[in-house]
């Protein structure tokens, strides 16, 4: 990981970020207005960037990791970004395309218009984190280059063998005006969120984001958040218990849990504990019948992040939680060095625990009992507002108590995570879990401006009305036909 940087280094770094955003800036304002077919040649050259070296970026990450799986890797970051930069070009000509939105009676009769034009804002930053760090970066460049801007990204310092190689990529397949990637640590960072761009995309934690969003005001930087939090999984009684054991186990080992819409914590009815805690361990035995050698399942990326969960739970285990590892093969962690991690399974939480408090963002289940619903709804809403929420069940009432009385990012229903890669959906989070959204028709809207164009027709529509002086009997016919209630 880099260094502190000295002073000297610091002000030759922001000079060069601050180059790059002038060359970026520049070109884009005199290259206006731009084909739609610059921006889809723009687009075809971030797939073809992936689809050339997405088994070397698969490599790198997993490099990066310790180990990380490379047909995971593949999937995730590789094909799943470049699927969804496809779906932009199919439908980027569609949400390009200008509304025309209703006037008041009599203007239309009179030739006035009034039309909504989806414009490219200019350059935009991309802030991305370690987890996916090819698809965190990749896939909002995808929507913000449908959009016709230009982009620089800053990935992250923990992968830094991946962000330095698409540096390298990047600057193969694109020209410094169009796309740049810049690297550096959270001094850099700091930097980058401090520039004055057109728009930032940050996806991180919540408190980093909360700085980014307190440097972007700076500049009034209008931001997008795509941050983290404690998505919980409410288990009803009607779930298949079997398959939604193997769903949750899934979503919480893939990337071993550090996902930012991995399950959280489990919410089971109080009888169904034990059948719940017992198919999420099938599904760990099913899918990962051993762990330490196995090249499907993720090491913790580095040793502070290790650290950190260990810890959170021997803080479980000290305050009172019963601690089960799902360790298949029996395997000894305890003399490995591979930051590998068998799931933890924790029973009998309590909200003064570590594991409570915070995200986990690894392989550590915390599970909660209730008796009746309406006890897990409360328990969701007295927290803050999640960026995804499961709910098993196939009790439509029940489904829809839960959805229609809780408030998250985003929902799947009978899974968990997959409203993600659902690429019409808008993925946002909603408050701390997140503020603004892309992918779907919003996610160009996010990186366009809606910018009204009104078109006055000849006639004068003033003085026709009497709203313009001398105000005389017309303005007051005027102003009393408005003055009617509802
Ligand atoms: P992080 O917040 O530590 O880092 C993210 C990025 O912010 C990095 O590029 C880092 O260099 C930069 N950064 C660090 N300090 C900064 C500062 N002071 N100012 C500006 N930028 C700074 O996050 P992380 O540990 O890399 O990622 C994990 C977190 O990201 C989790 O909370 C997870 O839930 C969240 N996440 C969210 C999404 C989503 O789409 N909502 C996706 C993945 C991860």
């Amino acid at each position: 990981m880099e260094r502190a940087m000295a002073d000297g280094d610091k002000s030759d770094k922001t000079g060069e970020l601050e180059r790059i955003l002038d060359v970026q800036r520049k070109d884009f304002t005199a290259a206006r207005p731009e084909p739609m077919e610059t921006r889809k040649d723009r687009i075809k050259r971030a797939i073809a960037l992936l689809v050339d070296h997405g088994e070397e970026l698969a490599r790198a990450m997993s490099a990066d990791f310790g180990n990380r799986s490379h047909d995971a890797s593949m999937i995730t970051d590789i094909t799943g970004t470049i699927g969804f930069g496809k779906y932009c070009l199919k439908k980027m000509d569609h949400w390009a395309k200008p509304e025309k939105r209703s006037l008041r009676f009599p203007l239309p009769l009179m030739g006035a218009k009034a039309e909504l034009r989806y414009e490219p804002k200019g350059v935009i930053g991309i802030l991305s984190p370690w987890n996916f760090p090819v698809n965190l970066s990749m896939a909002p460049l995808m929507q913000v280059l449908a959009a016709g801007n230009r982009a620089m990204i800053k990935p992250s310092e923990f992968t830094e063998g991946t962000s330095d190689l698409l540096q390298k990529l990047v600057s193969q397949y694109f020209d410094e005006a169009e796309v740049a990637v810049v690297t550096g640590g959270p001094e850099v960072a700091q930097t980058f969120s401090s520039l004055p761009f057109d728009h930032l995309v940050f996806t991180g934690s919540t408190q980093t984001g909360s700085k980014v969003m307190e440097a972007a005001a700076k500049n009034l930087v209008p931001v997008t958040l795509e941050l983290g939090g404690k998505s919980p999984v409410v288990l009803g009684r009607s779930a298949n218990y079997e398959q939604a054991g193997e769903r949750i186990a899934l979503g919480k080992m893939l990337n071993a849990g550090q996902i930012c819409l991995a399950p959280d914590y489990m919410l089971v009815p109080e009888d169904r504990e034990e059948a719940a805690i017992a198919a999420v361990q099938l599904g760990v035995h099913n899918m990962y019948p051993t762990l330490l050698d196995n090249d499907d399942y993720a090491s913790v990326v580095t040793d502070r992040h290790f650290d950190r969960l260990q810890s959170m739970v021997e803080d479980a285990r000290e305050k009172g939680a019963e601690v089960i590892e799902v360790n298949p093969s029996e395997e000894d962690f305890s003399s490995s060095n591979t930051r590998k991690m068998p799931l933890t399974i924790l029973r009998n939480v309590t909200d003064d625990m570590q594991a409570m408090k915070e995200e986990i963002f690894g392989p550590v289940l915390p599970v909660k009992t209730y008796s009746q619903v309406g006890e897990a709804i409360n328990y969701i809403n007295r927290r803050d507002r999640p960026l995804g929420l499961y709910y098993f069940g196939s009790d439509a009432a029940e489904r829809e108590t839960v959805l229609s009385r809780t408030i998250s990012g985003g929902v799947t229903v009978n899974d968990v995570i997959m409203h993600v890669s659902m690429e019409d959906l808008p993925f946002g989070g909603v408050g701390p879990s997140g503020i603004g959204s892309y992918h779907g028709p919003e996610g160009f809207r996010e990186f366009s401006h809606a910018r009204s164009v009104y078109t006055q027709p000849k006639i004068d529509v003033a003085k026709l009305a009497g709203l313009k002086p001398p105000y005389g009997d017309t303005t007051r016919k005027t102003i009393e036909r408005e003055m009617k209630k509802a």
